[in-house]
């Protein structure tokens, strides 16, 4: 007879959210984490005075979406959210807004007024497209361009597409620019048929495309996005990432038991179920298993999974990032705004100046700068390293003579990388009453959202599975 109900593997936001709702629905659990710590890429911690967290972080959908669902119906303290504030490009000429609607797009001098007209027609095109049900996430980014782009606009695309997948514009699918960005979802604004250029080249387009009923379908659901005001409802965690973190841990119920420095090692079976949970300090008779390390970790600590899963689990790609942390002596004007800014000028960055945000997280007249790039697997690390902070510098000239603190976070942003060829696992496995959550197992949305996503899935499984109620 097992003493809990359920055994978490891992004790990242994906475990705690689980042991979390679990408990709530009357589960005594046990969540056994490898670190000594648990948070796992949702964490803060201190260096030298200055608070980081574990890279650069924007919370989104957090209006309506699964984050939004969970904080309602199971959390006790609900964390507190700043507004993201804007997206900027930065270029040698200073600070731009990132577009999030066509119109706004065709002002975006950064880019080319011709590459902009291409590139509106072609998000136009995509859009009408997949609104009329065709499959684009076979297609690349890349394929469904335009051909005669400048240098910058493929910069600039190519940047955004690491931004939404982890990878390049050549591995990322338009479906995914669609739907990863709220570009698309805000992209038709109220105003829309005001911008005459625009609005003639996209009836044209449609003209050629559509039936008459089809046209007049397609137009009521752009009519309900031109008037469908969202927002993004995306945010920065109060007090940090690990704001977050603690209204999950502080939410629990006393039939949560956590153990850290437990990495598992064995999931071992009978008769095709879940048996016990193998750790160095001892065994656990489990009844339920919910796994969230890596999916793609499963083979090396169970038996008995069939070929076929071991070899789609295997398709699973990944994307390493580095973040580069930035202690400054003091407030710079170049960072005198909220939100985040990206560079894409040949090797790009993401970043965010979180103490405008919250002053508490860097010493008082001081400022911390958080730069987070996808790493080049085809070099060797410490070279990539000088590199992006050769980049930081080439980006903003005046930082240099200000960092008072340096701080490296070699990291895997999400289990999964949403790619053309991507894989992610279900929530069910092969074995019985074994099931996984966390960012390898839902391709919606991204980070901590798509840790929401698997979470909620996941109760969904438990009760079709009559482990819940
Ligand atoms: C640079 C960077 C930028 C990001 N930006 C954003 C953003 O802007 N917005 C956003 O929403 N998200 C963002 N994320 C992603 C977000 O932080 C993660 O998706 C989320 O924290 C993943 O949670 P998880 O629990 O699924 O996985 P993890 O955090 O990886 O947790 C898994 C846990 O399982 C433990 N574990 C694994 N194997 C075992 C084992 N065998 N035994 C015991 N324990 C085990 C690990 O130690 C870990 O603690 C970013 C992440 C990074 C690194």
């Amino acid at each position: 007879m097992a003493d809990y109900d359920v055994i978490v593997v891992g004790g990242g936001i994906s475990g705690l959210m689980s042991a979390m709702t679990l408990s709530k629905h009357g589960k005594k659990v046990l969540v056994l984490e490898k670190r000594s710590y648990v948070g796992g890429n949702c964490n803060s911690y201190d260096v030298d005075g200055f608070q980081v967290d574990t890279g650069v972080h924007a919370i989104t959908h957090l209006r309506v979406g699964p984050l939004r669902r969970l904080i309602d119906t199971y959390f006790d303290y609900s964390p507190m959210f700043l507004d993201h504030g804007s997206y900027h490009v930065r270029t040698p000429n200073g600070l731009s807004k990132i577009p999030f609607n066509l119109k706004a797009f065709a002002r975006f001098d950064v880019l080319p007024k011709m590459d902009r007209l291409l590139l509106s027609q072609a998000i136009t095109k995509a859009f009408t497209q997949s609104t009329l049900g065709s499959d684009l996430s076979n297609q690349s980014v890349y394929d469904y361009l335009p051909s005669g782009l400048s240098e910058d606009s493929l910069d600039f695309i190519n940047a955004m597409s690491y931004s939404l997948s982890g990878k390049s514009m050549y591995e990322t699918s338009v479906h995914r620019m669609l739907t990863g960005s709220s570009y698309m979802r805000d992209s038709v604004p109220e105003n829309f048929f005001e911008d005459e250029e625009i609005a003639k080249s996209y009836v044209a387009l449609l003209a050629n495309h559509l039936t008459m009923s089809q046209l007049k379908g397609h137009l009521s659901i752009l009519s309900r996005l031109a008037n469908n005001n969202t927002g993004y409802s995306q945010a920065y965690p109060r007090k940090g990432l690990k704001g977050f973190l603690n209204a999950v841990l502080f939410s629990m119920n006393d039939s949560v038991q956590i153990k850290t420095s437990s990495r598992v090692t064995g999931i071992n079976t009978r008769e095709g179920a879940v048996k016990e949970v193998v750790t160095p300090d001892g065994t656990y008779p489990a009844d339920v298993v919910v796994f969230t390390g890596f999916a793609k970790d499963l083979p090396a600590l169970t038996d008995n999974l069939p070929s076929s899963y071991i070899q789609d689990i295997g398709r699973i790609v990944q994307t390493h990032s580095m973040t580069i942390w930035l202690g400054l002596d003091t407030k710079l004007p170049e960072f005198d705004y909220t939100g985040s800014e990206v560079w894409f000028k040949r090797r790009a960055f993401w970043a965010m100046p979180i103490s405008n945000y919250d002053k508490s997280l860097a010493p008082p007249g001081k400022q911390l700068v958080g730069f987070t790039f996808i790493v080049d697997e085809s070099v060797q690390l410490s070279v990539d390293r000088k590199r992006m902070y050769n980049t930081i510098l080439t980006a903003l000239p005046g930082i240099k003579d200000h960092i008072e603190m340096t701080h490296y976070q070699y990291t895997i942003p999400e289990k999964a990388s949403v790619t053309i060829d991507g894989f992610f696992a279900d929530t069910r496995t092969p074995i019985t009453n074994l099931y996984l959550a966390g960012t390898d197992t839902d391709s919606r949305s991204m980070g901590v959202t798509r840790a929401g996503y698997s979470v909620l899935e996941l109760l969904k499984v438990l009760r079709e599975d009559h482990h819940i109620e």
